[in-house]
């Protein structure tokens, strides 16, 4: 699946996942795949990590909900994992973005055997299905077909009610690639950010799948315009990461904040004309590394680095006679000083 850059996103998936002894695991076919953990979130709401990209849960007396579905290997164990926790029919299924770490499990669900009269919906950011649904992809095979997100939505919001409670999606533009999602349960109080938040990596910026660090960064300050934390400054709104560990507003912060100090690094090398080689060999990232980098992380320091620099150069070669833009800011508020 050259379109969905496969190989790249099943080792994202599965290192910042399960860390970097599973990761090594993953990239041998033969290697048993990494256990599967199910933890409650809060309210109705459940993590299932270990499938690739984090799978988010949401269960009632109508059934379940989930947000991604995981590598299409990890499907049969997923399924397992969720009748533990439910009986009920998979009525919905929301794919926060393209990356097969997220869809793969799709196809599966899409198969399961279902009441008519409660059909499983399967919803996306239109780009999604864009991106499914090319010549290459089709070409693939009618097995691809089957699991696309056919009820896909184009406005900046669409809004769900299941299990007596709102579920509420945002598109955010151009961040992590061009057809991102935030799944917000409100009655839960649980965000679920798809890759826009990978807190124990660099973020994966797509460029060739419309990514863009400008959008990042709005998602991520829409994200805490979602959050709200507890008085003690831990817990209140729980975030569920694409990959990595349940977390809470204080570490999208820590993310966002270290996300803009590297752009604006970046940007000012480049207005000092450093070439890319340049700004590699000045290693702008150094303070940061320990804590976003392993020796088998997908988003490695150059990785990250040369998509910012490209972005970034592109951004600024577009428009020569613009002011610089702010620090902080992105498609949308700019962030308050101090917290958002
Ligand atoms: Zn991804």
């Amino acid at each position: 699946m050259k379109t969905f850059h496969a190989a790249s996103s099943i080792a994202l998936a599965a290192l910042v996942a399960v860390g970097a002894a599973a990761s090594l695991r993953a990239q041998q076919p033969n290697a048993a795949p990494p256990a599967l953990e199910l933890l409650p979130v809060q309210g109705n709401v459940y993590m299932l990590a270990g499938a690739g990209g984090n799978i988010t849960l949401m269960t009632g007396k109508e059934g379940v909900l989930m947000v991604d579905t995981g590598l299409a290997a990890s499907a049969a164990r997923v399924t397992a994992e969720i009748r533990k926790l439910n009986s009920g029919p998979i009525r919905w299924v929301i794919n926060t973005h393209v990356h097969p770490d997220h869809v793969g499990g799709n196809e599966a669900i899409a198969a399961l055997p279902a009441d008519p009269l409660q059909p499983l919906r399967i919803v996306a950011h239109e780009n999604v299905l864009n991106r499914m649904t090319t010549p290459t992809a089709v070409a693939q095979g009618p097995d691809v077909v089957r699991g696309l997100p056919v009820d896909e939505y184009f406005t900046p919001i669409k809004d769900i009610h299941f299990n007596g409670e709102a579920i509420v999606l945002y598109h955010e533009a151009k961040a992590h690639t061009d057809g991102d999602s935030v799944v917000l349960f409100r009655g839960s109080d649980v965000v679920s950010t798809g890759d826009i938040f990978t807190p124990d990596g660099y973020p994966f910026i797509d460029l060739d799948n419309g990514g863009s660090v400008q959008g990042e960064i709005a998602a991520l300050n829409h994200i805490l315009d979602l959050t709200v934390p507890a008085k003690t400054q831990e817990g209140g709104t729980y975030v569920i990461p694409g990959h990595g560990r349940i977390c809470d507003e204080a570490d999208v912060v820590e993310f966002r904040d270290m996300v803009v100090i590297v752009r604006d690094r970046v940007r000012d090398a480049i207005n000092k004309k450093m070439t890319l080689e340049q700004v590699k060999a000045a290693r702008l990232t150094r303070d940061y590394d320990p804590q976003y980098v392993t020796p088998t992380s997908f988003v490695t320091t150059d990785r990250f680095v040369e998509a910012l620099y490209k972005d970034l150069s592109q951004a600024a070669a577009a428009k020569p006679a613009a002011a610089p833009a702010k620090p902080g800011t992105g498609n949308r508020a700019p962030a308050p000083a101090g917290k958002k």
